[in-house]
């Protein structure tokens, strides 16, 4: 079965795991299926896939979110330090991907402890989730130029090193 997502639910893992492996060995040691978020970011930065979204998943049971959300965990406990740079890049290209796939609003972002019915300090007090949002949104209200549409690749791109030539910045979009 097949439940369709359209929350995101951002976690910190709470402790300082070595690496996704870790996170899952602790969750199966709990009997569980498999660990219980579907995506987890290490420290540097890599993205590792969890439970399968065909399961529910086991991060936020408050308001019935195990079956209708995307739950994503940073390795590390941010009530004590903040997320690395590179934590916060591919958590940011990772939502922008899933924003996608899901075409879920940006209001059904949300970090776990702003979950109805959740009693949690997760993600953690220096987890950047303002920052976060900005830079969802600054993807999305860019004013662009169009200046010119062709029938074939190559038309638009002569076009555009007409443009080039003339030192205008541009780029040939598909259609
Ligand atoms: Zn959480």
């Amino acid at each position: 079965m097949n439940y369709p997502r359209s929350y995101i639910i951002l976690h910190h893992t709470g402790a300082e795991e070595k690496d996704a492996q870790q996170v899952r060995k602790n969750h199966l040691s709990r009997g569980w299926r498999d660990v219980g978020y579907n995506y987890i970011i290490e420290r540097d930065g890599t993205v590792v896939k969890g439970r399968s979204l065909e399961l529910p998943g086991a991060h936020c049971a408050a308001s019935g979110m195990n079956h209708k959300s995307v739950g994503i965990a940073l390795i590390g406990n941010f009530e004590v330090r903040s997320p690395t740079e590179q934590q916060i890049k591919a958590l940011i290209s990772l939502l922008k991907k899933l924003k996608k796939e899901l075409n879920f609003p940006e209001k059904n972002i949300l970090p776990h402890k702003n979950v109805p019915g959740a009693k949690t300090l997760c993600p953690g007090k220096n987890f950047p989730f303002s920052r976060l949002l900005e830079s969802l949104k600054g993807t999305e209200r860019l004013w662009k130029v169009q200046c010119g549409a062709f029938s074939s690749r190559k038309k638009a791109e002569e076009f555009a090193e007409k443009l080039k030539k003339m030192g205008i910045s541009c780029f040939v979009v598909e259609p």
